[in-house]
């Protein structure tokens, strides 16, 4: 299990992630800027708006390094604005990111209309009940490589993924009271 897990808080919906791991008895610790990357063993991008959030990483110079210690290993798990930064690919857009998954991203998939929904979704990786789960102007993976593995679906479309250490939602767990999401990511941390 994780020790501390940081939550970047440059921008968007980050406290919600703090208070779900802090529920499940884990420290957390908002991430500001690089020093506050020291000691933590694994991270959470939270949801708010990935061009943004890519341009402080960038001008704050913490998007090399976070990019390093994904690779090095390091669990990390983004959610909507969080998966865009994490994907290899974003269509039409050329944005600062991560580019450490190995997936295609489409965002604002969702369109006008039904900008914003709730759902209870399949997901049998974390349980046989459905997670509920917010989407708000949420992206969709339009594509995999070979090492990511798809853990759910909307109207099927890939809406959550995982590669390795890499967890990512299209979708905010962390707006429910569901921790579920949360537990699995932390039994990604090892013990
Ligand atoms: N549409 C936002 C983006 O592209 C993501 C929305 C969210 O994180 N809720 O960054």
């Amino acid at each position: 299990m994780a020790r501390c897990v940081g939550v970047l808080a440059l921008q968007g919906a980050f406290r919600e992630h703090v208070a779900a791991v802090s529920r499940l008895g884990v420290a957390a610790r908002e991430v500001r800027q690089l020093k506050d990357m020291d000691g933590i063993d694994a991270m959470i991008i939270p949801g708010g708006e990935s061009t943004t959030m890519g341009k402080l990483l960038n001008e704050w110079q913490m998007l090399q390094p976070l990019r390093e210690r994904i690779e090095q290993g390091m669990p990390v798990y983004g959610s909507c604005a969080g998966l865009i930064l994490l994907c290899r690919v974003i269509e039409n857009s050329d944005q600062p990111r991560l580019g450490v998954l190995d997936a295609t991203v489409r965002r604002n998939a969702f369109g006008r209309q039904v900008d914003s929904f709730e759902t209870d979704l399949a997901m049998p990786a974390i349980g046989p009940e459905p997670v509920p789960a917010v989407f708000i102007r949420a992206p969709v993976i339009t594509g995999v490589g070979p090492g990511v593995k798809v853990l759910a679906e909307v109207k099927g479309q890939a809406v959550a993924v995982r590669q390795n250490n890499i967890l990512a939602t299209s979708f905010h767990p962390e707006l429910t009271p569901d921790t579920r999401l949360h537990g699995y990511f932390l039994g990604m941390c090892g013990s």
